[in-house]
């Protein structure tokens, strides 16, 4: 019995589970493990507690004459909980959080011994070697110093492990000059400018406000598998993703997975997770199956976003931890399945004010409303490469443009009446109103159901759902907070100009005629920008012609989005956010994982067929020549044998020359730079990684089953 066979007859059973069922019976209180309003305010004198709350909130600066005081509140609660370490957590650009763990111990020779220590300097600033972190040449090993700064914007927590419990410092990460070089310094100052701009549209329309933030509800798809299979396959350790692997006889088609009843085995590992996350305030809301086999989707009650995206991360280590602790793995990747649906991140995003209201709630306010939609709108249009760049990466690749995710062309959707409103203000006419739609159902025991003012559109890149926008595009294991700066910097930058208009045309006017007065300047971007408005399905082929005669960009590689961030347009979006400088870097950081993610790609292709797959089909094609050759010496009639077995040995062929073929493109890629290597593997080493894993996937449809020794997509999507 091979390696693959064991783990197939030793699949975790399920004895365990009710070991996880008597734990997730006893739930832990909500926020049990965060240092939030309730501990701020117990803890620390009413000005000091008012002043971190604001800041907390994004409208005050710490003073920093209250830090020892914040220090000395937080080293108490840690201690007192039994926390050993505290580090500074932040998010450098590898799309994971990162932490350094420092004891609380300290050595004090005058009181003769150790004493636990955390004071304001250790609270506030942390020092660290940024030039070993992505940092798209800011940082030089020789000059590479970083600093992690306190962000009070989201709450001190304390992480459990089997370690014990370790104090968290939510934190920035900069370099030695002060560049950003993480992902939440932009989202930061990118709710900053799109507050700026939002107050600016409130205090022309009279509405009362005092802050402005996003909202974010980031809907995590993933897929968990047994550990077993996940220890039996390199490239899903390696990458993420299989490299190699034959679509199983029943893949998704019997449209049996989504929303089907949940495997106990599973909803023993949901519930778990959940727990945990309830520990730390994170708001999960729920959970169900989706729609390929061992694929699923947990998903939190929204917040304000930069809150919402820290949430997310520390989620998905959540996940990852107790996915371990069930021998499960979770596989966040965008598609470790060929030809079954990738994973995304949904991101809900609305904008909503400190007074209670949701600014894209269509009734709020028609004003606020309609200014708003024109500028994201004019934002998306005006960016939508941009945005396309946003979510861009090599993984991303391999799910978007498919026939389940966001295609590669960058659309919205409104939804028949917002549609209407907007071609109203467009022609200068006026509709009837739309009448709300109700359904009957004929059944004398059900009264009519109301139904909501628009239908969904699941193929749309970015739709509009009823009081928010539903950004699909978004990779299962991005983090959120690029994207999400992406799109506040682009909307604060369109509303400003926007609003620049609006106010040239409407200084003449009262404050009653504002509306009036703004509508021609709404109408001439709403013309402008409605070429990205698209109900239809955003899959179809006539959806591509239509778009390509709208002049809309269909950029179907992320490496082909990515050089819009030097262009000025994205520059001038960027500013208060990103300088020129930061943005270069990250452009360089995108070229440079884009090839390193492919080059680890390839080798792992080539090491898997030289190590693994090529002896198991050479060892096959050994036992059924002998075969044949035995029969022979019997005077058995051999058939069409030796023909089938010519053909599997033709197949090898075929796979040995694909392979040698990347292999040699690879060497000949070699010493070229960030950018043109990306280009090298975007545009000739894909098209060679294709044609090898069509290859091999076809050996795997020959060999053996004993001998084929890596577990295949019917046992790891099947088997739980
Ligand atoms: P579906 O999969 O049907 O679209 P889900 O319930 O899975 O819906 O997810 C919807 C997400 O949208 C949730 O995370 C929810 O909290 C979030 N959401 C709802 N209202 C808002 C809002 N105003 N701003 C941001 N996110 C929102
Ligand atoms: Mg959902």
């Amino acid at each position: 019995m091979n390696e693959r066979s064991i783990a197939v007859r030793s699949v975790y059973h399920a004895t365990a589970l009710p070991v996880f069922a008597e734990k997730a019976k006893h739930p832990i209180p909500f926020g049990n493990n965060v240092f939030g309003k309730v501990q701020i305010e117990q803890s620390l004198s009413k000005n000091i507690a008012e002043n971190w709350l604001a800041a907390m909130d994004g409208v005050e600066t710490i003073d920093r004459n209250h830090l020892e005081s914040i220090a000395e509140a937080l080293k108490k609660w840690s201690l007192g909980k039994g926390a050993k370490h505290y580090t500074h957590w932040f998010q450098p650009l590898t799309g994971r959080g990162a932490e350094k763990h420092n004891s609380f111990l300290a050595l004090k020779q005058d009181l003769g011994g150790a004493i636990e220590q955390f004071d304001a300097k250790m609270l506030l600033q942390g020092e660290t070697d940024a030039s070993s972190l992505p940092n798209g040449g800011l940082c030089k090993t020789a000059a590479g110093r970083g600093y992690t700064i306190w962000d009070p914007t989201t709450p001190v927590f304390l992480w459990e492990d089997i370690d014990g419990l370790t104090l968290c410092i939510p934190a920035l990460f900069i370099s030695y000059k002060g560049e950003a070089l993480d992902c939440k310094t932009p989202l930061l100052r990118a709710e900053q400018k799109l507050s700026e701009a939002i107050l600016r549209l409130l205090k022309m329309s009279g509405t009362a406000a005092t802050r402005v933030f996003s909202t974010l509800g980031a809907e995590q798809e993933y897929f968990a598998i047994d550990r077993q299979f996940y220890h039996l396959r390199p490239d899903l350790i390696q990458s993420g993703r299989t490299v190699f692997g034959s679509p199983s006889c029943k893949g998704q088609q019997m449209e049996d997975h989504y929303y089907s009843i949940i495997d106990r085995r599973l909803l023993a590992f949901m519930r778990d997770f959940e727990n945990s996350a309830r520990a730390l305030a994170i708001p999960i809301s729920t959970h169900h199956n989706e729609v390929a086999p061992s694929q699923y989707e947990t998903a939190p009650i929204y917040e304000k976003t930069s809150l919402a995206a820290d949430h997310n991360l520390i989620l998905m280590e959540i996940m990852r931890n107790t996915a371990a602790q069930h021998n499960l793995v979770c596989l966040f990747h965008e598609k470790p399945f060929q030809g079954l649906n990738g994973s995304g991140k949904h991101c809900n995003w609305s904008i909503a004010t400190d007074t209670g209201l949701n600014l894209l709630q269509p009734k709020e306010n028609s004003f606020n409303f309609l200014v708003l939609l024109t500028a994201i709108l004019r934002a998306v249009h005006q960016h939508a490469a941009l945005i396309r760049a946003s979510i861009g990466s090599a993984h991303n690749d391999w799910r978007i443009g498919g026939f389940e995710a966001p295609p590669s062309i960058l659309s919205v959707y409104l939804g028949d009446s917002l549609e209407s409103v907007l071609q109203q203000i467009i022609h200068n006419r006026h509709d009837a109103a739309h009448t709300k739609h109700t359904i009957e159902l004929y059944l004398s025991n059900i009264s009519p159901i109301h139904c909501e003012e628009s239908d969904r559109n699941r193929t749309s890149f970015f739709a509009f759902n009823h009081n928010r926008f539903e950004f699909r595009a978004v990779g299962a294991s991005q983090n959120v907070a690029w994207p999400m700066a992406v799109i506040n910097s682009i909307v604060a930058d369109s509303l400003q100009l926007i609003l620049d208009e609006i106010e040239d045309v409407a200084s003449c006017h009262n404050k009653d005629d504002l509306f009036a007065a703004s509508l021609p300047v709404l109408r001439k971007h709403l013309k402008e920008a409605q070429a990205v408005i698209y109900s239809g399905d955003n899959y179809s082929l006539e959806w591509q012609e239509e778009a390509e005669k709208r002049s809309l960009p269909n950029i179907r590689k992320s490496f082909h989005s990515f050089a819009i961030l030097r262009d000025p347009k994205t520059q001038r979006a960027f500013q208060g956010v990103l300088t020129s400088d930061e943005l270069n870097s990250r452009l360089e950081i995108l070229y440079e994982q884009y090839a390193k993610e492919m080059d680890i790609e390839c080798h792992l292709m080539i090491e898997l067929f030289s190590t693994q797959i090529l002896p198991a089909a050479l060892e096959y094609q050994k036992i059924w020549a002998k075969s044949i050759k035995r029969i022979g010496d019997l005077k058995i009639s051999e058939g069409n044998q030796k023909k089938h077995l010519s053909l599997f040995s033709e197949q090898i062929n075929g796979a040995i020359d694909a392979i040698d073929e990347l292999e040699l493109n690879l060497k000949q890629a070699q010493g070229l730079g960030w950018e043109a290597l990306a280009k090298v593997f975007c545009e000739l080493l894909l098209p060679r990684m294709e044609k090898a894993r069509k290859a091999v996937d076809l050996l795997e449809n020959q060999v053996d089953d004993s001998l084929w020794p890596l577990p295949k997509y019917r046992e790891m999507l099947f088997i739980r």
